[in-house]
């Protein structure tokens, strides 16, 4: 059994990233950069005006207010003719260049004007440089303005727009096929008769794949038979990831690790000291496939995908080490005392009044019962061998993505 750390370490000594493709800058949201974006142009590209007023020369505004003559005006996207000179202004607008001759602008708010004269009382000194942006205040042509390994998201697309790459070099996403086991599931559109259940992990795995951006390949459901399950298991392992539930712990008809070492998969962990979800596999093949065995209750299932796959998934796209943050929360509600494995309880989160978190357990009839963690936001994470815990004590919390 391995701890959750070692479990990290372990993954991440064994996932590389896949290879990239090139996609127009309007499909890459979310994508992964697998090469830096170089800014090809100083940024801005000119001196600009922060805002809409008067461009003017600042030793002409020392003595306010102070009279001048207004000899233009410039839009943005134009330039200006001609100079500023002494005892002059030009009307600008926000984003306008400078133009010659100017050192500094005066806001429009602290000036005075009418239609009939060609003059403006500006009440406001400006040292120079005042509401100017200069060229390649941001950035420098040449600059790297994101790192390979940076996940494009709608802010950083903005930024790698201004910078003119139409296209980036992305890392390709992951495909994962999706595999159930077990000879009591049934589809969710039939009613289980006698002892069967609904195949609910299918659809539970697919959709958290989605939520990390990978593309889930759901392959119809296996029976506890392990001619069926070298089939299926073939079929997944040309996938780049593979991830089955059921059939993993000690039970007469869990044929799920055997048939997968005859299908050439090594395992690095077998399992992990957490509950519920301890017989989780994880593995690879030859050629790089990975294998994630995870067991068939629903709860095990998601905190095995949030712990090991979607870190994996992270990676293969070029982010390595992405793994779920602990935070600190108060705890509404208790807990009873943990066994000898990290333990992790479905939870309401929400910030409380000094901006901290509060977290109430669900109630949720165990690791089975996917009705009772469905509004999930978080989970609680106690350590293993812990006393129990009561209300206003505080707790480890791992937020749930929620897609
Ligand atoms: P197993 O890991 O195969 O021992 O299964 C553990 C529990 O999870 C059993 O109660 C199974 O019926 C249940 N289970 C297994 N596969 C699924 C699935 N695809 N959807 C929902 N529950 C499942
Ligand atoms: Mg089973």
């Amino acid at each position: 059994m391995i701890d959750v750390d070692e479990a990290h370490r372990v993954l991440f000594s064994h996932v590389k990233p896949l290879d990239s493709v090139c996609l127009p800058l309007y499909e890459a949201g979310l994508r992964t950069l697998a090469a830096p974006i170089v800014c090809d142009l100083d940024y801005p590209p000119f001196d600009r005006s922060v805002m809409d007023g008067y461009a003017v020369r600042s030793s002409d505004v020392v003595d306010v207010p102070a009279r001048l003559r207004v000899v233009g005006q410039i839009a943005a996207g134009r330039t200006s003719g001609r100079a500023v000179g002494a005892g002059e202004a030009m009307q600008i607008n926000t984003g306008a260049p400078i133009p010659p001759g100017a050192d500094a602008v005066v806001r429009v708010e602290r000036t005075e004007s009418s239609e009939s004269s060609d003059e403006v009382l500006v009440h406001e000194a400006v040292s120079s440089g005042s509401f100017i942006t200069r060229r390649a205040a941001y950035v420098s042509k040449g600059d790297v303005v994101l790192v390979a390994g940076t996940r494009l998201t709608s802010l950083a697309i903005g930024a790698v727009a201004a910078a003119g790459a139409a296209s980036v070099e992305t890392y390709r996403c992951p495909n994962v096929a999706v595999l159930a086991t077990g000879d009591e599931l049934v589809e969710v559109g039939e009613k289980p008769t006698g002892a069967q259940i609904r195949n609910s992990n299918s659809y539970l795995l697919m959709s958290l794949i989605r939520s990390a951006q990978a593309v889930p390949i759901v392959l119809g459901p296996a029976s506890d038979d392990r001619g069926v399950l070298r089939e299926r298991i073939m079929e997944g392992l040309d996938a780049d990831v593979l991830c089955i539930t059921g059939g993993v712990s000690m039970g007469a008809f869990d044929f799920v690790p055997e048939v997968l070492e005859e299908c050439g998969v090594t395992f690095h962990i077998r399992k992990m000291a957490i509950k519920p979800g301890r017989p989780t596999i994880f593995g690879t093949t030859r050629d790089g496939t990975l294998v994630f065995a995870l067991p068939g209750n629903p709860a095990s299932a998601l905190i095995g995908f949030e712990l090991l796959v979607r870190p994996a998934l992270a990676a293969l796209e070029g982010r390595s080490g992405v793994v779920p943050d602990l935070l600190g929360a108060t705890l509404s509600g208790t807990l009873g005392s943990t066994g000898d494995r990290r333990t992790y309880v479905p939870a309401s989160a929400r910030v409380c009044g000094d901006g901290g978190w509060s977290v109430e357990p669900l109630s949720w009839q165990g690791s089975g019962d996917s009705f009772g963690m469905a509004s999930a936001g978080a989970l609680i994470v106690r350590p293993p061998n812990a006393e129990s815990v009561g209300a206003g004590e505080r707790v480890s919390i791992m937020m749930l993505e929620r897609h």
